[in-house]
């Protein structure tokens, strides 16, 4: 479809987006379900950020929200979901009613990919490394499918304790774990949550032989043939996903929220499958 005067703006604003895939996903599902959109990535600071979701929601557009803008994307809305309330982060905005709506879709996402990985989460003891915008969604998740433990590890105790804080003010189920310590527990699943892995001079966000029992690992940053992190929990022997599933998960539930009817998976994965 060529675009015209009537096609819908649909824009990925973070800072970097040059990495994203999802631009590739996207229009690819727009192609095969014959919506009149395009799907670009816009590279934004947080002082643009504002006026830019504001102003392509009311010019008819929508879009997502992605590092390090979730969480200020949130306090932009006229009116969250309860995910949005809940985690305090947003990646996906639209227009209804004339008011700007933002969903996190990144839980449905996180729920779906975690669950092709390890089965029910119900349970379950997780650590997450990191405490962005994209943590407090995998924690949620996890909380709300009845994880039974979940350890937070991230490089600022303080926004780690935020974290914990706005989803478990109660501290019975969230652990905090001090960013230098290696926590002496067995885990059924550790994710990354936090950026280490999107530059390719990044560490590994955790040594997994350092660890004790591991079952399996997800890695919220995704690269062809899995990143340097998940490349070596294989090498050990352990299931583990990029963040590619998740990316379609999250993907299909915002494609949703702004066509108003259901995305086409098969499309968006093989969108995905075929990226250089
Ligand atoms: P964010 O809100 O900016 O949070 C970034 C996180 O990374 C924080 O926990 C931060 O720790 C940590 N971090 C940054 N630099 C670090 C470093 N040098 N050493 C250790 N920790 C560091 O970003 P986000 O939205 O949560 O996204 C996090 C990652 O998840 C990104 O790579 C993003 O692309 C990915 N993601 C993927 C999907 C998917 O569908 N696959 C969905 C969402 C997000 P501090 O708090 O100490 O700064």
């Amino acid at each position: 479809m060529v675009a015209d005067a009537r096609t819908r703006l649909v824009a990925l604003l973070g800072d970097p987006v040059e990495h994203s895939l999802s631009p590739r996903m996207q229009n690819a599902a727009f192609q095969a379900a014959g919506v009149d959109g395009i799907y670009v990535a816009l590279r934004c600071n947080g002082d643009a950020l504002p006026g830019l979701i504001r102003g392509i929601a009311h010019a008819g557009g929508a879009g997502n929200v992605t590092v390090p803008h979730k969480m200020a994307a949130a306090v932009v809305l006229d009116r969250a979901t309860a995910a949005v309330e809940r985690t305090g982060a947003c990646n996906t905005f639209w227009l209804e009613d004339g008011g700007v709506c933002g969903d996190n879709t990144d839980v449905a996402g996180f729920s779906a990919a975690a669950g092709q990985l390890l089965g029910p989460l119900a349970g379950t003891r997780v650590l997450v490394l990191g405490a962005g915008g994209a943590a407090r969604a995998v924690v949620l998740a996890l909380l709300d499918a009845g994880a039974e433990g979940i350890w937070v590890r991230n490089r600022s105790v303080e926004r780690a304790e935020m974290l914990r804080e706005a989803l478990d003010p109660r501290h019975a189920r969230i652990t905090l774990v001090a960013p230098d310590a290696l926590p002496a527990e067995d885990f059924d699943l550790v994710v990354n949550a936090t950026r280490l892995g999107l530059a390719p001079d990044d560490g590994p966000p955790i040594d997994l032989e350092r660890l004790g029992g591991v079952g399996a690992v997800m890695d919220l940053v995704y690269a062809p043939g899995g990143t340097r992190w998940v490349r070596s929990a294989r090498e050990r022997g352990l299931p583990a996903a990029d963040g590619i599933a998740m990316l379609l998960g999250q993907g299909a539930a915002s494609f949703a929220l702004w066509w108003g009817r259901p995305a086409p998976m098969d499309a968006m994965r093989s969108a995905l499958m075929s990226a250089p």
